[in-house]
């Protein structure tokens, strides 16, 4: 049976009817409001519109920031406020007429990427997201690891270093406050300062710069930029060095805005992991690009729907 995945993002709404084997028949798309009375009205009528003329069994929002899966709440979403704290699951269920279930987008994205994405055929993923911030999700033995509050997979607040920048979770030194978007951003502004004769430091001169624009330099050829994504990328790679040893996957899959620059970060990650992580746990973790790009929200919570109104992972879980 079809179901629906719904992405709820910081500035657009996107649902989808999706068939079993993850081909989207159907999809509908509006800006994200500012009130939650008009977040609801509209994911309500994203659902309805996508799944329209369709048998659906069930549908699931994939929503960033902290998530308590198994009380369907969002505890903390940054760029998302107007969704924190609302009752989700019952208020949409009459609106909407489906059961429904709510998930982190990045661990949506983890099982998008298992289910038809870089993952499929493997029993053992983790999925990184790297956005303006960093998200993961995690599949291990073939479930999603949800964890007592449903709220596994923060992959991105690890500590690798403890005296590093402060991050936006308050903690110093986290993941993400050295490989994400924003992380690049930020280093690329410290480099400019220091190399005043450098491209980065011309454009930082005319407007304010941001992690897309080093991976732009960085893929015209420019050093200083590739040398700023192959920091971020061996930080990652720390932080994917202790994913590996703890979780032992098949798969790492990296997606997200900053996968942008692919290679140029993968590289260096890649070559920190077989620098740090366990023989032979390292030697079988293949680090890879995430396959699914802006439908991994849409594909990865409908793949939920899907198995939990199959009597699939949260069943089990
Ligand atoms: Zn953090």
């Amino acid at each position: 049976m079809s179901v629906v995945g719904v992405d709820v993002g910081a500035s657009k709404i996107a649902a989808g009817t999706v068939s079993p084997s993850g081909e989207i028949l159907s999809g509908a798309r509006y800006p994200t409001p500012n009130s939650s009375a008009e977040l609801l009205e509209t994911i309500a009528r994203a659902i309805l519109e996508a799944s329209d003329g369709f048998e659906v069994g069930g549908a699931c929002l994939a929503v960033p920031g902290l998530i308590l899966a198994r009380e369907n709440r969002v505890i903390y979403s940054p760029n998302l406020h107007a969704i924190e704290g609302i009752r989700l699951k019952e208020e949409l269920e009459p609106k909407a007429g489906l059961p429904l279930t709510i998930e982190n987008d990045n661990s949506a994205a983890a099982w998008g990427e298992f289910r038809f994405g870089a993952g499929s055929g493997a029993g053992h993923l983790v999925f990184v997201g790297l956005g303006t911030g960093i998200g993961g999700g995690v599949v291990a033995d073939g479930s999603l690891l949800s964890g007592v509050q449903g709220a596994a997979g923060e992959l991105g607040h690890v500590t690798v270093q403890t005296t590093g920048p402060r991050c936006a979770c308050g903690n110093r030194g986290c993941l993400e406050a050295f490989a994400s978007g924003s992380a690049i951003g930020r280093r690329a502004r410290e480099v400019a300062a220091e190399h005043p004769d450098s491209a980065l430091a011309r454009l930082a001169a005319r407007r304010p710069i941001h992690g897309e624009d080093v991976t732009d330099l960085a893929q015209r050829g420019d050093d200083l930029a590739l040398w700023v994504l192959e920091e971020a990328g061996t930080w990652l790679g720390v932080g994917l060095a202790g994913f590996v040893n703890v979780f032992n996957p098949e798969v790492v899959a990296v997606g997200g805005g900053a996968m942008e620059a692919g290679e140029l970060i993968l590289k260096a990650a890649r070559r920190e992991v077989m620098l740090r992580a366990r023989p032979p746990l390292r030697d079988l973790a293949e680090i890879k690009a995430a396959t699914l790009g802006s439908k991994s929200g849409v594909l990865g919570a409908a793949a939920l729907a899907r198995d939990a109104s199959s009597g699939g992972y949260l069943l089990g879980s």
